[in-house]
């Protein structure tokens, strides 16, 4: 335990630094040092000085205003804090005072008094100046804080403009690589596809399993990256808020027929058991198909991907006279209530998907971190809400989860997101 007194020198200055901490560390007291304001004030919460040396000139805030910050602080409102200052203008000393500090010494410091200066204050003693001039000296640092504000304000909002103007480049670009690769990637999807169902091929594939493996390999992994960078493409729309609703009436007790015997297909080859009453969907809103479609398709497809072979997938939708309620659930690993907001964010993926990846059917799950960020971006476009609830992630247990969406029947009329 060290019981010597401890003193605090908030100074950005290194010579100055080294020199006080070696005069006062000779002299028998504990020295801890603080290049910045913020850094200051951070250590004099954890070491708690017994009195602080202050600079007054310092990069981020001036002394005076560390002083006034630490003087609202009940513990910190009689421990002595003085000025070590180079500057020696007339008026400075009493500006000093009127921000709260005790005492006001000047540098350079005379090696062989200064640490009694520092007992002086350490004693109880206080410098004084007139009533007259403390009043004249608070009207000046009070116009002199407000100015400061003022300054800070004009660059916390250059700075926030310039950050804008950075994430508009770093969107621009995202998007305009992903339009310039999906060009490509159409024509080798296309091409790809001709290959399939060409006759010589189909001949080959049947006489070599390796040229089937081959060719299967070379389509999936082509549908797959075309995949991700529409997922790409999606989202920057929906951040920059270039997504255009193209609304128009959706039966939507159809689209999900058509979902459910998409999805139906997947489930079945993981052996899970899928369900879906679609005559509880409404048959008429109004609502952009395609995007819908895909929200849904992607909180379906989470449920299957994140359930393990064997669980159960039920959807349900409940009408009420403006919305609809549509809930998917699953029998699957589940989700920890910290990551149930966090999951709806672009490229946050929750847990490893080691689970599902190493199933029995080799199903290939866990992807960008970017379809639920998507599906809130859609979902939020239509005036609806989007949320998930689960009991927590267990994949023993399989607590499962399940994704609400409500979704209007009536989609508000203005087109574009505000994400
Ligand atoms: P990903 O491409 O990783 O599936 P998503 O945005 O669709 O990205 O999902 C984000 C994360 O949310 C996933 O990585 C997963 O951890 C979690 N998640 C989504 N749906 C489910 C679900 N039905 N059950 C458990 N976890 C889920």
């Amino acid at each position: 335990m060290d019981n010597r007194i401890t003193i605090l020198y908030i100074e950005d200055d290194p010579g100055s630094q080294v020199l006080v901490e070696r005069v006062l560390s000779d002299a028998g007291f504990r020295v801890v040092t603080a290049s910045r304001g913020l850094e200051g004030l951070e250590a004099a919460d954890k070491y708690m000085p017994n009195l602080i040396l202050m600079d007054i000139n310092l990069p981020d805030m001036t002394g005076r205003e560390i002083t006034t910050r630490l003087r609202a602080d009940e513990r910190f409102r009689s421990v002595p804090i003085v000025a070590l200052t180079a500057q020696s203008q007339a008026g400075e000393r009493e500006k000093a005072l009127a921000a709260g500090l005790t005492g006001y010494l000047t540098k350079p410091i005379d090696i062989d008094t200064f640490p009694s200066q520092v007992a002086h204050y350490l004693s109880g003693a206080k410098d004084t100046v007139s009533l007259d001039a403390l009043a004249q000296a608070q009207f000046e640092y009070n116009s002199e804080l407000v100015l400061r504000l003022e300054q800070k304000v004009r660059e916390l909002e250059q700075s926030n403009a310039e950050l804008r103007r950075l994430d508009k480049v770093k969107e621009d670009f995202i998007q305009l690589t992903a339009h310039e690769l999906r060009t490509p990637m159409t024509l080798i999807y296309g091409y790809s596809r001709l290959i399939q169902e060409s006759p010589v091929v189909k001949r080959l594939k049947g006489e070599s399993p390796e040229v089937k493996a081959f060719i299967d390999g070379l389509v999936e992994s082509i549908e797959r990256m075309s995949g991700v960078i529409n997922e790409i493409l999606t989202i920057s729309r929906i951040a920059t808020g270039r997504i255009e609703l193209a609304i128009g009436p959706v039966n939507l007790m159809r689209m999900m027929e058509r979902i459910v015997q998409e999805m139906g297909q997947v489930a079945r080859q993981r052996n899970q058991t899928f369900t879906c009453e679609v005559r509880q969907f409404p048959t008429m809103i109004q609502a952009d198909a395609d995007l819908l479609a895909l929200a849904l398709s992607n909180v379906i497809g989470n449920a299957i991907k994140y359930t393990p072979d064997g669980g159960v997938i039920s959807i349900t939708a409940r009408t009420s006279p403006s919305s609809v309620l549509i809930a998917v659930k699953d029998t699957g690993i589940g989700i920890n209530k910290e990551d149930l907001q966090r999951i709806f964010d672009r490229f946050y993926t929750a847990n490893n998907t080691q689970l599902h990846s190493t199933s029995k059917t080799a199903f290939r799950g866990g992807g960008l971190g970017l379809g639920l960020a998507i599906c809130k971006g859609i979902i939020e476009a239509h005036g609806g809400k989007i949320w998930a609830e689960s009991e927590g992630r267990d994949e023993v247990k399989l607590l499962g989860s399940t994704f609400y969406i409500d979704l209007p029947l009536q989609a508000p009329s203005v087109r574009r997101t505000t994400a």
